[in-house]
This record gives structure tokens, C-alpha cells and sequence, in this order.
């Protein structure tokens, strides 16, 4: 089949509408299926216009989003009209809310700062409190001494707030321990609980497979009895816990009784030796959602178990439950989360710090010019979902340019440069905008006399052939000759023709260094202005979105965020 021009102009138009869409670039692959969706006639002959497609799909990709965009207006009318999207909904209603009456957690522990999988949850329940003009209680669950991190207490607030989310009320566990010894001696005066100083081992196995537990049935002064003794340092850790009672018929052996209370003898990193006997998270988090009135509590499936054991101590106390829910868990690939890793690579060395920007915490992404308001959106979007998903690193990053490209300046920045000789005379004048759509934030101005040098992309300069004409961009033309280029002209032209279009520096660049979060690391230079730019997100063109430090030697560092 023959391509007619108004088939090749629709797969400009298409080619351009997803590049675009995507940060500049799309692929013969994906657009097959939307050609065919509007001209259904090409079904069959579908191979036919591959090497057409792909034609176009090189040439589009090798353009500037902004030159993307000028072309896609002289071909938009080759597009169908879009059915208005449906609008999306938002979250759905909890049940159970009322306006103004609405109190709900976000309770992580103090182990790091938080990560990309603790913001869902931050999220979500911040999102409800304002939908029902709720109270949002920030807890920090640090009952387990040797999970807790002194710096994380201040951190986790940092990142809270950097998420946007305004905790009314602010709590850690190990101010409240008191009141889990007082709940805790309750249950035994109720025969709730138990002191168990069986071998765990032993203890487990009977929970299993049935066996008789004698300790479960002492009479309550002989409980207390043993409680005060734990308390009095009388057993080592691993010689008695406090066990709260369940059913041991229960389907779920590991809902059959839990521990509530054990003996930890290292010092707590905050509170230090004042206490040997902490509450487990199942039980201090009970007590406390219990006691701070929370309505809804929102949280993963991996929590299910957790929630039918602490639905146990609401029973044995006569309290009203919450409404809990139990989302799905997502899976994230490509990213480091886990806390031990991360504290041990930075002490190491490995990681520069809890903002590396190889981790998944929130800082890191921060660090690269990652929004607050993409995570939201994509939180949202997810919902309360019961089913597992994988992380999408490419929807959130599409959200993230949708919100920061509008503030991104644009700049040069010649990665892995060589220095190529122009041929030629005569003085030129590039003016190129700091913001394609904003004139008003300025321009960069060169002033470039021939014959000279300039800087381009080793990658570029590889991929052009000898005879080759392409442009430098909003300079001028230029042919290769052997190892130079020749100045050729102004002609605009060239460009619908699919010439290439790089970036270059001429004269003092600032030398830069790009950390990617696949832990890749680029060189290179950019252009000065891009030092009015510092702690903001920038794109360089033709390779991403970066948000820019400055070293005190001067080096520009560019966190990669993403095409
Ligand atoms: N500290 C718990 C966590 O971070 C809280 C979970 C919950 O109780 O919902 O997993």
C-alpha cells in the first residue's frame, strides 16, 4: 500500500500529539494501534506502512518539544474531535462520616524518613479529613527501641508537611507509656491477658497444634503478680511477655493470642533506660486509636491479621471499632526503600545521604524536582483500591512534567562535550527563550563569530555523517566536512526535511555533573544561566527535566527527575 498524504499526515499528527504527551518522544509501536483505530482501512496493510511510520517517529523524536509543538498546530485538524473524558471521580466516601466528626491517623514509625509507599497513606487520610473537615493526627509509633531512629522524629514531620498535609494533633508512643501499663494491668484484672514465660517456641507450637497452656489459666492476682515482676526486671528479655487473649480455635493460628507486652533492655534511643517492658505495635496502636477517637483507619492489606488481633483488645475493653480499611499493596520496581539498607549504604558511603536520588524516600525524590502534588494526584488516583498494583514510575512522572514544565526554564546542556571547529565568516546572534510559552522570563543571547568553536554531544556529533546538514539549534545551519562543520545558511527549512537539530554551547560553559536515579552519573556542560536557576527545576533540553544545585567550586549538579 502507498502512503497518500493524508494518511502520512495523520501520522504526523499522531507521532507529534504523543511525543509530546510523553516528554518529546513516542515509538512506532504504540502508535500502530491508534492509526488504526481512526482508519480502520490500514488494518490490513498494516506492515506495508511500517517503514513510514518509523520514518516519521525519527523525525519527530529528533525535534524539540517546542518545535513538536508548532508543528502539531499546523497538523492538529488531522485529529478527531476528543470525547470529553469522563470526569474523574475522586475518592470515594468513607462509610460512617460524618462532616465534622471525622479523626484520622497517619502513624508510621521512626525507623527513616518516610519513602514513596508511606505517602499513600499520608495522602489518602489527609485527603478525607479535608474532604469531611476532619482532624488529621499525626503518631509516631516507636515502641520497639531498636527500630527507631533519633533524626527520623523531625524527618518524618519535615516530609509530612512537604506533602502538604497539616497534622491538628501530634503524638509518639513513648511519652504514652503509662497509659499502656494501665490498659495493660486492666486486661489481667479482666483474665484478657496472661504473663506467658514458656519457651516462645513451645508456646507457638501449642497455639498451632493445641496443646494445654497453664499460665493462660492463673487467676488474675497471679497474673499481676508476674506483670510487676517483668516490670521489676525480675526476667530477662525472652523470659516473659505479656499475651493478650483471643480465641484459640480461631481459624488463623496466627491470630490465636499475641503478644502485647515484651522485655527490651537496650536503651530506647529517645526515652532511654526509663522502661524494660514496651507494648507491641498491635497493642499500643489499639490503645491509641481507641483513646484518640479515630473514626477510619486506612491502611494496607498486609495489615489484616493485625486487624482482627486488635479488634480483639476493642472487644475485651466494650469499645465501638473504627471502620478499617485494607487497600491493596503496590509493588515498586527499580527503587531502594528499605531503611536498613539505606542507613547502612549512607555509613558506608554508598549513598550520599537520605536524599540520595537513587532511594525511594520522599527527600530523594524531592531532591529532583519531583512535586508534592503529582504523588497526590497519583495517590488519588489509586484510591482505597483492594487490588495489588505495581507502581508506575511512568504515570507519576507524566503527572510531575504536567505540573512542573510550565516553571521549568529551559537551558543547554552539552552532556559528554567535544569541541568541533565551525567554518564560515560573519557575526550571528541566537535569542532563544528561557520558556517557549513565557517570553517574558527573558532570553539567553550568544553572540557567535565565524569561523570558531563550539561544544556539542559526542553522542551527536557520532551520528552525523560526513555531507550531513543539520542545525545548531536557533543558531544557524551547519554541513560536515570531515572532523568540522561549515556554516550553511539559516534556511528553516531543513527542518520539516527530518534534519537533525542539537544543542551546543559556545564560549564558557559551566561544567555539571547529572546524578539519574539508576545511579548513572553524566557529565558535562551547560549554559551560565542556568545558575539563576539554583534549588529549581529546569529542563535541558533534548535530555530532561533536572532540578539544580551548585557546588561551592562552582560545578552545576543536576538531579534527574525525568525526560
Ligand atoms: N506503624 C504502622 C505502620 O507504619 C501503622 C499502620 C497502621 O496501624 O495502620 O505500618
Amino acid at each position: 500500500m502507498t502512503v497518500d498524504q493524508g494518511l502520512r499526515d495523520l501520522i504526523y499528527a499522531l507521532a507529534l500529539k504523543y511525543a509530546i504527551k510523553y516528554g518529546g518522544k513516542t515509538s512506532t509501536k504504540s502508535l500502530v494501534g491508534k492509526i488504526i483505530a481512526i482508519r480502520p482501512d490500514v488494518r490490513s496493510k498494516v506492515r506495508e506502512i511500517i517503514p513510514e511510520i518509523e520514518r516519521i517517529v525519527k523525525e519527530v523524536n529528533e525535534m524539540t518539544l517546542e518545535e513538536q509543538k508548532t508543528l502539531l498546530e499546523k497538523y492538529a485538524e488531522m485529529l478527531p474531535e476528543e470525547k470529553p473524558k469522563e470526569e474523574k471521580k475522586g475518592l470515594p466516601p468513607l462509610s460512617g462520616a460524618d462532616v465534622g466528626k471525622v479523626r484520622m491517623r497517619f502513624a508510621p514509625g521512626p525507623s527513616g524518613p518516610l519513602h514513596i509507599g508511606h505517602s499513600r497513606a499520608v495522602v489518602l487520610n489527609d485527603e478525607y479529613v479535608k474532604m469531611y473537615k476532619g482532624k488529621f493526627i499525626l503518631r509516631l509509633e516507636d515502641t520497639n527501641p531498636k527500630n527507631v531512629l533519633p533524626e527520623a522524629y523531625e524527618m518524618i514531620k519535615e516530609d509530612v508537611s512537604w506533602l502538604g498535609a497539616k497534622w491538628h494533633e501530634f503524638y509518639i508512643q513513648s511519652d504514652r507509656m503509662q497509659i499502656y501499663y494501665e490498659h495493660a494491668r486492666k486486661l489481667l484484672e479482666m483474665g484478657k491477658a496472661y504473663i506467658c514465660t514458656e519457651d516462645p517456641e513451645v508456646w507457638r507450637k501449642k497455639k498451632v497444634h493445641g496443646g494445654k497452656i497453664p499460665e493462660r489459666e492463673l487467676p488474675p492476682e497471679d497474673q499481676l503478680e508476674k506483670w510487676e515482676k517483668m516490670l521489676d526486671g525480675d526476667y530477662k528479655p525472652g523470659e516473659a511477655v505479656f499475651v493478650v487473649k483471643t480465641d484459640l480455635n480461631h481459624p488463623n493460628p496466627a491470630v490465636r493470642d499475641f503478644v502485647g507486652f515484651r522485655i527490651v533492655e537496650e536503651p530506647h534511643p529517645r526515652i532511654g533506660d526509663k522502661y524494660r517492658v514496651y507494648p507491641t505495635y498491635n497493642f499500643a496502636v489499639a490503645i491509641d486509636d481507641h483513646l484518640m477517637g479515630i473514626t477510619h483507619v486506612l491502611r494496607g492489606k498486609d495489615h489484616l491479621v493485625n486487624t482482627m488481633r486488635q479488634e480483639y483488645i476493642y472487644e475485651h475493653f466494650g469499645w465501638e471499632k473504627p471502620y478499617f480499611y485494607h487497600y491493596g499493596l503496590v509493588s515498586m520496581e527499580n527503587v531502594i526503600l528499605k531503611t536498613t539498607v539505606i542507613k547502612e549504604g549512607i555509613k558506608k558511603g554508598k549513598f550520599i545521604g537520605w536524599d540520595d536520588p537513587r532511594l525511594g524516600t520522599l527527600r530523594a525524590l524531592a531532591k529532583r524536582g519531583i512535586s508534592p502534588e503529582a504523588l497526590r494526584k497519583y495517590w488519588i488516583d489509586v484510591g482505597l483500591k483492594e487490588v495489588d498494583i505495581k507502581f508506575s514510575w511512568d504515570i507519576l512522572y507524566a503527572y510531575n512534567r504536567e505540573l512542573i514544565d510550565r516553571k521549568a526554564n529551559r537551558y543547554f546542556f552539552v552532556w559528554d562535550p567535544i569541541k568541533v571547529r565551525i567554518k564560515g565568516t560573519g557575526r550571528y546572534e541566537a535569542k532563544i527563550p528561557k520558556h517557549p510559552n513565557d517570553l517574558s522570563r527573558g532570553y539567553r543571547v550568544r553572540t557567535v563569530e565565524l569561523p570558531t568553536e563550539v561544544y556539542i554531544s559526542r553522542d551527536d556529533w557520532e551520528s552525523i555523517k560526513e555531507g550531513e546538514l543539520f542545525r545548531l539549534k536557533d543558531l544557524f545551519n551547519v554541513k560536515r566536512v570531515k572532523d568540522y562543520l561549515e556554516y550553511a545558511g539559516n534556511d528553516l527549512s531543513i527542518i520539516k526535511r527530518g534534519s537533525k537539530i542539537i544543542h551546543w554551547i559556545c564560549g564558557e560553559g559551566i561544567k555539571t555533573v547529572v546524578y539519574k536515579p539508576d545511579g548513572s552519573i553524566v557529565g558535562g556542560i551547560c549554559e551560565p544561566e542556568v545558575l539563576e536557576s539554583v534549588g529549581k527545576v529546569v529542563q535541558f533540553e533534548r535530555f530532561g527535566y533536572c532540578r539544580i544545585e551548585r557546588l561551592p567550586d562552582g560545578t552545576v549538579v543536576g538531579y534527574f527527575a525525568h525526560s
